[in-house]
């Protein structure tokens, strides 16, 4: 086995970029100006809803945005409550703190990584307002659980897919299954526009209100200028950047189906470890954003001595996400066990679409290496 350190870095992600996503930008850059100024961002969120088949969206500046502006628009307020999964990336606990109101952390299933229903149900109070359901990873909630128990409740289900574009529930794309949604184009994500982000939902007065709260308070039927009704939000996307959304969305069949072949390349090569990877339950799909392998729990391991064999062959490696409740701004729930163990065992392998097989093989050679030797 060859430690190859000075082979060339592997980047656990990075854009695909191509020639239309230049031609767009140029354009956009060179044209987008004056009376064309909004003609990519109108034609990004037109596309945008009808690849997730919903009625409206809205672009934003990023995820973490477009959920605030969402969350706003329900009303959620202090006092409230909000249900989510203590393992996830802060920005989709962010935006409840932003509104005042309380993030309740509860804990995943093994399986999905994702929202335990159980978990959700047993923590309802008279003060929850919405579950806010994290599609980690391309891993998808079980959604049809969580709307059984958010309708019995009269609560909100919100969706956080800025990591699922590609996931489908039941023929159902991730994101368009919430009274609203939320998706982040940020440079890491399976479809970029460097930042970024989208609101959709289906809800027509939801989405007015929305919309209303992203140009600042003003509604689109107001005749006076600069007369804001409320105190809104600046979470627009950018002309330029939409340019680049719109190239990314006439490919992002062949942007999932990369992230998808990256997955089936390390699953084959990784068979035989004592390792779990990203699920794909029947009747659903999983866009795969991040391939991630989860040591079984019987094995000893270690993930620095992982992170620091991934850095001897110049390969970037990427840990799970931390238990939410173990930073400290938020209340300690050591109780939410599966989050504390899962995070520790487990590491997000590189995954952009134009890794190449040998890129892919290097990786795979310096997993076994660590736990290869593991009888
Ligand atoms: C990336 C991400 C976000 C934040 O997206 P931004 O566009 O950076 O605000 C929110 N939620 C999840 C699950 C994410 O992965």
């Amino acid at each position: 086995m060859t430690i190859e350190s000075n082979s060339s870095r592997i980047y656990y992600t990075k854009p695909s970029i191509t020639e239309l996503e230049i031609r767009y930008a140029n354009d956009a850059v060179t044209n987008g100006w004056g009376e064309q100024c909004y003609d990519y961002i109108y034609r990004f969120e037109r596309q945008f809803a009808q690849y997730l088949g919903v009625r409206h969206a809205i672009a934003t500046s990023s995820a973490t945005g477009a959920l605030h502006m969402g969350l706003a628009g329900l009303g959620i307020g202090p006092g409230d409550e909000v249900i989510l999964a203590d393992i996830n990336w802060i920005a989709s606990a962010a935006p409840i703190i932003y509104v005042g109101a309380t993030p309740v952390l509860v804990d995943i299933l093994a399986d999905t990584w994702c929202l335990d229903p159980a978990a959700v149900e047993a923590a309802i109070t008279p003060r929850t307002k919405a579950v806010l359901a994290v599609h980690l990873y391309g891993n998808l909630c079980d959604m049809d659980a969580l709307s059984v128990i958010t309708q019995k409740h009269g609560i909100y289900l919100i969706e956080d897919a800025a990591e699922a574009i590609g996931s489908a529930w039941h023929g159902k794309r991730a994101g368009s299954m919430g009274i609203f949604g939320a998706f982040s184009f940020h440079g890491t994500k399976t479809l970029t526009t460097g930042e970024g982000g989208i609101f959709i939902t289906n809800d027509d007065a939801l989405y007015e209100r929305a919309l209303t709260l992203s140009n600042h308070g003003r509604a689109r039927d107001e005749a006076r200028q600069f007369w804001p009704e409320s105190i809104g939000f600046k979470y627009k996307m950018s002309n330029v950047q939409a340019a680049i959304g719109c190239a990314q969305l006439e490919r992002v069949d062949e942007l999932v189906a990369g992230k998808r072949r990256v997955f089936e390349a390390y699953r084959g090569a990784l068979a035989g470890l004592p390792v779990s990877m990203n699920p794909e339950p029947p009747n659903t799909v999983n866009g795969y954003w991040m391939p991630t392998i989860v040591v079984d729990e019987a094995v000893p391991f270690d993930r620095e001595t992982l992170l620091a064999a991934f850095s001897a062959c110049n390969i970037d490696g990427r840990v799970f996400f931390w238990p939410l409740s173990s930073l400290e701004m938020f209340r300690s729930e050591p109780q939410n066990s599966i989050s504390y163990s899962l995070s520790s065992r487990a590491i997000n392998l590189p995954s952009y679409q134009d890794l190449d097989n040998a890129d892919m093989e290097r990786v795979s050679i310096c997993v076994h290496s660590v736990l290869g030797d593991i009888p």
